[in-house]
């Protein structure tokens, strides 16, 4: 009995020891889960101060009435409309929104002609297989379109090869022999990839310490995956004669850089009351630089009427060989007869060529 009590009280001298410790921690734990809060309270105030600013400024530069700078009769007939239709669903199909375009299609009526889908629906598929870094699909379609790839000089073929064999050194040792053999498929390369090509073998040397403690670690760069979507998106466009960006997506990025100038122009003219300025729909009042990024193709300015040429008014090539817009050479045609402005030869106007459009 007297060894029971004896445990009996040690056993609670133990237990107080234990609940002392465990009543700090716990205070501990409140104050610091008290402090978190706090903290959290006073950073979501001063994000919400800021966010609740946001609303207003936009409400503040919002033009919600833009149809005064877009001439009226741009969307007036069925054929234009289906015009934004097709561009829209080209558009989601470029971003591999497909079932959203096959539901834009049935509700507008556009057809889309399955020529025209399959080769977006490939590059996706390609794609997606790339953001999975399965490189695979990528390796077949460069395979199979190599002479082409060739022909416009790209080097999509070894980056894929690279990569892949770059996936297999990750692997480790184990890897080794498979590395070796894959090497195998740099040889039509070997001419011009040679310094890549001897930097993958070099780092062979590298591969039982592991290739991310030797001199070779820039080659497991992770950047590379998105570069190499990059590079199969902007070939894979090339090859097929698409352009890189979706039109609907650089459209709407001049569009927005375009827009602000545009209003304050129309506020201008509408504040001055001169109306009359800007009639012209198919010309905008004045240029806007949308940078580089947008230049496709330089535009021929006549010389004579100082207008750009158009569709409607393109360059003619005289026979001395100066330009000028149609327009310019009809206003100059005098008895059929036309007298170069510039050289000055005298000529017939019908045998001037049109050298653009
Ligand atoms: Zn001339």
């Amino acid at each position: 009995f007297i060894v029971d009590i004896d445990s009996f009280s040690h056993c609670c001298r133990v237990q107080d020891a234990d609940l002392s410790v465990l009543s700090q921690t716990m205070a501990q734990c409140c104050k610091n889960i008290k402090e978190t809060v706090q903290m959290l309270a006073s950073r979501h105030k001063d994000i919400h101060g800021s966010v609740s600013k946001v609303g207003k400024a936009i409400d503040r530069n919002f033009d919600a009435e833009i149809s005064a700078v877009v001439a009226e009769t741009v969307w007036d007939t069925p054929e234009r409309q289906k015009y934004l239709s097709e561009t829209i669903v080209e558009h989601l199909y470029r971003q591999g929104m497909l079932s959203v375009a096959e539901d834009l299609c049935q509700e507008s009526g556009v057809v889309i002609d399955m020529s025209m889908k399959q080769p977006f629906l490939e590059l996706n598929r390609i794609l997606e297989a790339l953001r999975m870094q399965d490189l695979r699909p990528a390796l077949e379609w460069a395979v199979t379109n190599r002479q082409r790839l060739l022909d416009l000089n790209s080097s999509l073929e070894f980056k894929l090869h690279r990569l892949y064999f770059i996936s297999l050194l990750s692997g480790g040792i184990g890897n080794q022999m498979e590395a070796l053999q894959y090497a195998r498929h740099f040889q039509p390369f070997a001419s011009q990839h040679q310094r890549d090509i001897q930097i993958l073998m070099g780092s062979l040397v590298y591969l039982r310490h592991g290739i991310e403690n030797s001199p070779y670690r820039s080659l497991l760069e992770t950047n590379q995956w998105a570069e190499i979507c990059n590079i199969f998106t902007r070939d894979a466009c090339a090859l097929l004669g698409l352009s890189v960006e979706s039109p609907l997506s650089v459209s709407f990025a001049s569009g927005c850089m375009a827009l602000p100038v545009l209003m304050n122009i129309k506020q201008v003219i509408e504040q001055r009351q001169c109306s009359g300025v800007w009639t012209h729909k198919d010309e905008l009042p004045i240029e806007i630089d949308l940078g580089k990024k947008c230049w496709y193709h330089s535009v021929f300015a006549c010389p004579i009427l100082r207008q750009q040429t158009s569709e409607s008014n393109p360059p003619m090539k005289l026979i001395c060989g100066h330009v000028i817009s149609r327009d310019a050479l009809n206003k100059l045609t005098n008895a059929g007869k036309l007298k170069c402005p510039y050289c000055p030869m005298e000529q017939n106007p019908s045998h001037a060529k049109q050298i653009y459009f």
